[in-house]
């Protein structure tokens, strides 16, 4: 991109020009550099933005105020004017009373587009590419973006003449209100383009194949640069890819690791042993889990998590072990839990004791190093005094 001129120099001001000068010298140029009068003419339509760009910046005091101090430099992202939205709706006021609104709207540089990309899980931590459809607006070719069949002209409005709005009221109390003729552009086209039906725009249907990176997280964003909508002559926007990475109902993720939750059953857990966990890319894997397996404790599996975007090193998958009471018992379960339960009157594991100790001690107020050996059979509540 050249060198930018001083948006003061483009609109021929001075530094200290009021809101009143900057307006007249902005209308003056913008007629003398419009595509209308000036059709095919890449060099007065490269002007026309320049103006068109001095002009929305000098006209917000905000922006004014930034640009005097930083230069160019304090102006943002969008350097190049073609400016989406914004440009449009800041323009819209004082266009419409000179080319009409909407006309304008599609001189401008093109609009940007956001697609939101829906992602599983494992294709994030796959990386890859998914192809979409995208409809886009493309500046009409037929009628080289006039909306005029060739050969005919695009006509003044005779309703609002010219002006895209009409003044409604009387005395003090005046409405301004779009053009009902002619839709607020200001002017009318007598013979209407076939293939755009006077729009000057057409819609184009692309395939367009959109990549992310493996490791990719939910709201990032991409940006795929000249796939956005574009006016005649005006350079087209970008698309904007919003990526959002969908819950796994299994797996949950937290930074590069997985997480998951494992149920056990009581046996499985007070006598380890092997169990298989599905992992998100790489098939079920065996973890072993230990002798007195406790509820909540968890089991890592180095390198099965998403790969950092980063580092490329993948994380780890986090396996948290629930060990399930049994609901439904079978005859023979029951009579061997009520076994157990008898046994475990009498003879407390040794961690259960340890439990029950402390729990003694919190109450009797010593600290739990020097802990006193208690009769089994007692309660958790027993020794207060
Ligand atoms: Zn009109
Ligand atoms: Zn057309």
């Amino acid at each position: 991109m050249p060198s930018k001129r001083c948006y003061y120099e483009v609109l021929s001001i001075s530094k200290s020009a009021d809101d009143g000068a900057i307006k007249a010298s902005y209308r003056k140029l913008a007629l003398e550099y419009h595509p209308d009068r000036n059709p095919g003419d890449e060099e007065v339509a490269v002007r026309f933005r320049e103006v068109q760009e001095a002009f929305e910046v000098l006209r917000d005091p905000d922006k004014r105020k930034r640009y005097d101090r930083y230069g160019h430099a304090g102006m943002g992202e969008s350097p190049g004017g073609g400016g989406g939205e914004d440009m449009m709706n800041a323009f819209g006021d004082l266009f419409g009373s000179i080319f009409g609104g909407a006309q304008q709207g599609r001189r401008q540089g093109g609009r940007d587009l956001r697609l939101d990309m829906a992602i599983d899980l494992a294709e994030a931590a796959r990386g890859g590419s998914k192809t979409i459809e995208v409809t886009r607006k493309e500046g009409c070719r037929d009628c080289s973006g006039t909306g005029a069949t060739p050969g005919t002209r695009v006509a003044r409005c005779r309703t609002c003449n010219g002006q895209g709005v009409l003044l409604q009221g009387q005395g003090f109390f005046r409405i301004q209100r779009p053009c009902h003729a002619c839709g607020g552009r200001g002017e009318t086209i007598p013979d209407p383009c076939r293939t755009c039906r006077g729009s000057a725009q057409v819609d184009v249907r692309q395939n367009i194949e959109v990549k992310f990176p493996a490791g990719i997280e939910d709201g990032m964003r991409g940006r795929i640069s000249g796939y956005g909508e574009a006016g005649p002559g005006g350079e087209p926007g970008d698309l904007y890819v919003f990526y959002q990475v969908l819950p796994h109902p299994f797996f949950q993720r937290e930074g590069s690791d997985l997480h998951c939750e494992v149920p056990i059953t009581f046996s499985q857990a007070a006598l380890g042993g092997e169990i298989m966990v599905p992992t998100l890319l790489h098939g079920p894997n065996p973890i072993r889990l230990e002798r007195g397996q406790q509820n909540g404790e968890k089991v890592r599996l180095p390198g099965k998590g998403l790969p950092n975007l980063q580092t490329k090193r993948s994380g780890d998958l986090v396996v948290h072990v629930r060990v399930e009471t049994p609901r439904n018992l079978t005859p023979r379960q029951e009579e061997l839990f009520r076994e157990l339960a008898a046994i475990e009157d009498r003879d407390v594991s040794p961690q259960r004791k340890s439990f029950l100790d402390r729990v003694k001690d919190f109450f009797a107020g010593t600290p739990a190093s020097d802990n006193q050996r208690s009769t089994d059979s007692s309660t958790s509540t027993g020794g207060r005094t």
